[in-house]
């Protein structure tokens, strides 16, 4: 079966999904003649038959003139603009963590495993979304935005109680995000350090444009084992991190297991699963106007911002 990526374009009428189909590109809802996957989030809500209906168009795209897109002309946006929820791991790569111990001078903590415990989520507001190869506004109320390449699974049916050898049946496909990060809006100033308030984690990663992700959605039928990726980012061609998801603390499956034991997980939502060492702060180095920051991941693709 032919295979494509899924991708939400910019028109003058507003986003609408497309897929690439190796060098064309198409109009989903053109080329399939089905009105409901004019979005991205249409189509994973009707995974997956959907992608059986795509996937028959992607074998003969050549049969049709309907739909199609001149893939140097179009403007991508995230593939979600607009995901369900966006669940985020935290403290979730073995060399990250073993980073930040070492900035903090501190012994790094065991693994969780060894001590009975879970994947650790926040949440990121879906408002934060933006687009690929965006200029993007760094927020005027920190000094220290940071970057995390991060890999970010699709989901792509509703699931409830997923046990870990099912968990990868739910996804869609993966693509990449970038988890910015406010450092200086992480603790509040003024709060005990031993208060449970004294954390602020929608001031360090929600503002505007905290999210990009894309550029596109590679179905999870195309990525044979999510957990063997090449994970680089780049800040101005420099590389600043280079690790693999096989680094990950708690994997895929055990992330969407046990996220799914305490809320149903819908068609849409987006999973970051984590970000490897050689985040800015580490290094006490963060982003500035005029930087651009390139993140690559084996089998997906580069997902591009710069910043002002
Ligand atoms: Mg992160």
């Amino acid at each position: 079966m032919a295979s494509f990526k899924l991708m939400t374009y910019e028109t003058g009428e507003g986003p609408r999904a497309g897929m690439i189909c190796g060098d064309a590109a198409f109009d989903v809802a053109g080329a399939t003649g089905e009105p409901r996957y004019n979005s991205v989030m249409g189509i994973v809500s009707d995974w997956p038959r959907a992608k059986g209906v795509l996937a028959g168009f992607a074998d003969r795209p050549g049969s049709s003139a309907a739909g199609a897109l001149d893939l140097g002309h179009i403007r991508l946006l995230a593939p979600l603009p607009m995901p369900g929820a966006i669940y985020c791991a935290g403290a979730n790569y073995r060399d990250h963590v073993l980073e930040m111990a070492r900035a903090q001078n501190i012994n790094p903590e065991p693994d969780p495993h060894t001590l009975g415990l879970k994947a650790w989520h926040f949440i990121k507001s879906s408002h934060c979304v933006a687009p690929p190869n965006a200029v993007l506004l760094l927020p005027a109320h920190s000094k220290k935005v940071d970057w995390e390449a991060e890999l970010a699974v699709v989901i792509g049916r509703p699931a409830r109680n997923v046990p870990v050898d099912k968990a990868l049946d739910v996804v869609a496909g993966y693509t990449i995000g970038n988890d910015l990060s406010a450092r200086d809006m992480s603790r509040r100033a003024g709060i005990s350090d031993t208060s449970p308030f004294k954390f602020d984690w929608v001031g360090q990663k929600c503002f505007d444009g905290a999210c990009p992700l894309g550029p596109w959605i590679v179905l999870a039928d195309d990525i044979p084992d999510p957990h063997k990726l090449g994970i680089e980012l780049k800040v101005n061609g420099v590389v600043k991190q280079s690790s693999n998801t096989s680094e990950l603390i708690f994997d895929i499956v055990e992330q969407i297991s046990h996220l799914s034991e305490r809320i149903t997980l819908h068609p849409g939502d987006v999973i970051l699963t984590g970000t490897p060492a050689g985040v800015g702060a580490g290094r006490g180095e963060f982003l500035k106007a005029g930087d651009e920051v390139r993140i690559t991941i084996e089998g997906i693709g580069e997902l591009v911002n710069t910043f002002s």
